[in-house]
Formats: C-alpha cells, sequence, structure tokens
C-alpha cells in the first residue's frame, strides 16, 4: 500500500525544529516526499519536477499557521497546487459545446481505451441532461463487431445511429452522418472513429481527414486512465497531430492513482472534461479536480 502523503510529511516535520515560517530546508525535505508521492501516483517525472518547482516557490517563507502543522501545511499547498493544473480555469469541465446544429462530435484513441462505450454514455447524457437530439455513427470500419456495438448500444439507450453501409471509406461514413444529421433535423451527431492498438500515421491520417470533413465542434480524446504513462504519449501524440479540445479519462472506478491525469493536463493543456466510472451507460461524470488530486495525495 502507498503510505498517505500526509503521514509521511508529519514524520518529516516531526524531526525538524519549530519556526515562524516555513524554511527553505523545512520545503526541500518535504519536497522530496512530495515527489516520490507524485511518481507512485503514476505522474510523469517532467510533470513532477516542475509540481514540485511550483509548490516550493508558494511554500518557501510561508508563515506556518498556528492550527497546522508545517506537514498539514504542505499537503494543504500541494493540494491546492494539483487542482491548479487539474481543473485550470474549470470552464470546460463537463462542458460539450453543441451549438450550431448540427454539430459534429468527433471521437478519438486507441483501442479498448473505451470510445465507443463513452460515445454512447455522452450522447445518452445529451439526450437525458440537456434534451438533445443525437446521431451516432461508428467508423470503424476495420471491425465490423465494433458498428454492431455501437448500434446494439445505441438501441438500448434510445439514440439513433447511421445504418451501416458496407465498403465505404471512414470520410465517406463521416459526410454521411453529417448530411442525415442535416436532414433529419439532429441536434448533434457523434462520429466514433476506428482505434489501433498502437499510435501510427495511417490512423492520424484517417482522423485528420474525417475532420476536415465534419469540422467537429470537439474533438474528444478517450483514454484509460489506468494505463498511466501511455495515456500521456497518447495524449501528446493525439493533440500534436489532430488538436483535441478534451479529454474524457475511463476506468476511472478501478484503483489507479489518478496520476495521468495531472500529467496529461500539464502536458496538452486540454481539459478532462468526463470521466468514465464503469461498463453501464451511466456510469459517466463530469471530471472532479478534488477527487483526483485526492487520489494523487493518497
Ligand atoms: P474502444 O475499443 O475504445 O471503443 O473501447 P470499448 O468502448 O469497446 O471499451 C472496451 C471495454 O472497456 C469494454 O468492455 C467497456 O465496457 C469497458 N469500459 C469502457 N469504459 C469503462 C469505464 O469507465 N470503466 C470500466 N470499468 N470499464 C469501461
Amino acid at each position: 500500500m502507498f503510505e498517505n502523503l500526509s503521514e509521511r510529511l508529519s514524520g518529516v516535520f516531526d524531526k525538524l525544529t519549530k519556526q515562524g515560517a516555513l524554511s527553505e530546508d523545512d520545503v526541500k525535505t518535504a519536497l522530496r516526499e512530495v515527489r516520490v508521492a507524485l511518481l507512485e501516483a503514476d505522474v510523469s517525472l517532467p510533470v513532477a519536477r516542475d509540481f514540485v518547482k511550483a509548490v516550493e516557490a508558494k511554500a518557501t517563507g510561508q508563515a506556518v499557521t498556528k492550527s497546522v502543522t508545517p506537514g498539514q501545511q504542505v499537503v494543504k499547498i500541494v493540494h491546492d497546487e494539483l487542482i491548479a493544473v487539474l481543473a485550470g480555469d474549470g470552464a470546460e469541465i463537463g462542458q460539450l459545446k453543441v451549438d450550431n446544429p448540427p454539430a459534429a462530435i468527433l471521437m478519438v484513441g486507441l483501442q479498448g481505451g473505451g470510445k465507443t462505450t463513452t460515445t454512447a454514455k455522452l450522447a445518452k447524457r445529451l439526450k437525458d441532461k440537456q434534451g438533445k437530439r443525437v446521431l451516432m455513427a461508428s467508423l470503424d470500419v476495420y471491425r465490423p463487431a465494433a458498428m454492431d456495438q455501437l448500434k446494439v448500444l445505441g438501441d438500448q439507450i434510445g439514440v439513433d445511429t447511421l445504418p451501416i453501409v458496407p465498403g465505404q471509406k471512414p470520410a465517406d461514413i463521416a459526410k454521411r452522418a453529417k448530411q442525415q444529421a442535416l436532414m433529419g433535423g439532429y441536434d448533434v451527431y457523434m462520429l466514433d472513429t476506428a482505434g489501433r492498438l498502437s499510435i501510427d500515421d495511417a490512423l492520424m491520417a484517417e482522423v485528420e481527414e474525417v475532420k476536415a470533413v465534419t469540422a467537429p465542434r470537439e474533438t474528444l480524446l478517450v483514454v484509460d486512465g489506468l494505463t498511466g504513462q501511455d495515456a500521456v504519449h497518447t495524449a501528446e501524440n493525439f493533440d500534436g497531430r489532430i488538436g483535441i479540445t478534451g479529454v474524457v479519462l475511463t476506468r476511472m472506478d478501478g484503483d489507479g492513482r489518478g496520476g495521468a491525469a495531472l500529467s496529461m493536463r500539464a502536458v496538452t493543456g486540454k481539459p478532462i472534461k468526463f470521466v468514465g466510472l464503469g461498463e453501464k451507460m451511466d456510469a459517466l461524470e463530469e471530471f472532479h479536480p478534488d477527487r483526483v488530486a485526492g487520489r494523487i495525495l493518497g
């Protein structure tokens, strides 16, 4: 089990002499513990380093409040800084741009990350919470089972799916979805792109083409929150090549420490909008930075 950061820091500070303000040495000792805690929570090394620097700048010389121990005080500074990085300005958390109907939402990510499931979850949410008429289309021409999977989910949640026409290319299906959305009076159409086992050029080129023909209002990257450093690498690649507008972190019902969330935010600067919390269609929530901060702190 991970040792709780608060306990660790209390231990560190017990050994130090009490002073009126956090001294440079106090802070340095504490920050070593913070760094270890971040790395154990799967935060990437450069991100952990920058984070610790930011905390150091805030903590050094800060007056020690009478009511808390120095350890608690550093934990609070770390906690606040975690939330600041995880939330950004917070304006886009739980939000999707779906004005100017029909608005396209492009779903991207690696295979198995939870893209199809999340597409359906978001469609259900838009329908139930915002009363939107949603059309979903699968662009996964490589795996007919994935197309069927989206249809099955659509039937289950009462959201229409674009009829499957074998032999079409992803960009052609996307055009057909746009056409159908226009003619059918849909507010939103969601495009579930094909995933790959790893990032490759053909995948990126395909997604770029789909993006060009639909001009999506949102390009959401769906990543498995349990994959740690790989998730960060995936986010960096997709954002660099395609340009994403936000992230959905799946499998946050698992026991991951959530460090990937911090790294992804720090590296891409793109908002984490939602988290997946299970396989069921309503197991989707807006992202709560405080909960992830709590997990990272342990
Ligand atoms: P895709 O290949 O990216 O489209 O991935 P899928 O949507 O097919 O999901 C792969 C598996 O992960 C399925 O069994 C989903 O039910 C499961 N899954 C998706 N999101 C979550 C989540 O948030 N939590 C859990 N526990 N399972 C999930």
